[in-house]
């Protein structure tokens, strides 16, 4: 069960709340975030909702019974809208795009790619500054300068940044140059990462695990939130499957199964779905049409000199083409009347 508490809830009350709560034979756990205050009550037997209900303090109550629970839309129907400032959101009702390259390379590289999502009406761009490489001898990034010179550009440009955070240590010193912490495939399931994003005040995008299921990911998501971080976004970047003709497998079922299940925003990432640049568009364009609130995908000035990721990566001239493909797929999939 989730209890919503009144902000103005006194301690005498929470405590006669607990203690009712337990004595009904369920474990409570405390939630502080910065909207709200819960009391998440995990247990099996019924009980008379009301009897709880009708205690002091209780803003309201709702019994869910998945495993993942502030997360679920069981309790929060109205979809969680992710607000970056400046006008840029992450939300359900609008469509996200995020471009940029698999890694921050260069101050030239950043200006470029930064003029490209300016010139095509991209608020937000990716690019990894800490890469996780399967090989130890690939480029691993630009560190915490890359992040910094990339910020000093974007933000000039109105360009909210989005960028992969690998490990506890790192997310202090990224703390004042990032939009978006991303949490990558290969740490989805990194529960001290989890734990330490919950802390901070901004938006977590945490990446689908390479072998995770849905629930698992929401899973990883109520961490976050439980730790304290409403400011949540999903992402669908593909699974490995027995095949091996594309890089992964870009689920698309995930797509309206998470909107379904959960009141985060939820995006797509073709590049890595599929890893093949002449199909990212079509995985895209059906990612939108699934039901995503956004996309993200790789782009560079000249993707077969990309340090990493070329090969799924499209160049600008694509790009341009893409974005507004996306925003015109979005904009026929409203007058869908689905499901
Ligand atoms: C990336 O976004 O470049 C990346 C490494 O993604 P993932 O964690 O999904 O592999
Ligand atoms: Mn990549």
């Amino acid at each position: 069960m989730i209890i919503q508490l009144q902000p103005d809830i006194s301690s005498k009350q929470k405590e006669n709340l607990i203690e009712k709560v337990n004595g009904i034979g369920y474990k409570t756990t405390e939630v502080k975030t910065q909207l709200g205050d819960y009391i998440i009550g995990i247990g099996k037997k019924e009980f008379d909702i009301r009897k709880i209900g009708q205690l002091d303090g209780i803003r309201d109550i709702h019994i869910v019974s998945d495993e993942y629970k502030l997360v679920s839309k069981k309790w929060k129907a109205k979809p969680t809208s992710i607000d970056l400032g400046d006008g840029v959101f992450i939300k359900d009702g609008e469509m996200a795009v995020i471009t940029g390259p698999c890694s921050i390379e260069s101050e030239e590289q950043i200006r470029k790619v930064v003029d490209h999502c300016v010139e095509n009406g991209i608020r937000m761009m990716r690019g990894g500054v800490f890469k996780p490489r399967t090989s130890p001898y690939a480029f691993r990034g630009m560190g915490i300068e890359g992040l910094k010179l990339w910020h000093s550009i974007a933000s000039d440009a109105g360009i909210k940044i989005v960028t992969e955070v690998m490990q506890t240590s790192q997310i202090e010193e990224m703390y004042p140059y990032v939009d978006i912490y991303q949490v990558g495939a290969r740490n989805s399931q990194n529960f001290n990462l989890l734990d330490e994003l919950g802390k901070v005040d901004k938006a977590v995008m945490i990446k689908r695990g390479i072998s995770g299921t849905i629930e698992e990911l929401l899973q990883s998501a109520e961490y976050v939130f439980s730790g304290g971080n409403e400011k949540l976004i999903l992402c669908e970047r593909g699974i490995r499957t027995y095949e091996k003709a594309s890089r992964n497998t870009l689920d698309l079922n995930a797509i309206p199964i998470l909107k379904a299940k959960s009141h985060l925003p939820v995006i797509v990432d073709p590049s890595h779905g599929i890893g093949i640049r002449a199909y990212v568009p079509q995985m895209a364009l059906a990612g939108v049409m699934a039901g995503a609130d956004g996309v993200i995908y790789e782009s560079h000035e000249i993707p077969e000199k990309a340090y990493s990721d070329g090969q799924q990566t499209l160049d600008f001239a694509q790009s341009a083409r893409l974005a507004a493909w996306i925003r015109e797929i979005f904009d026929k999939r409203k007058t869908f009347d689905l499901l």
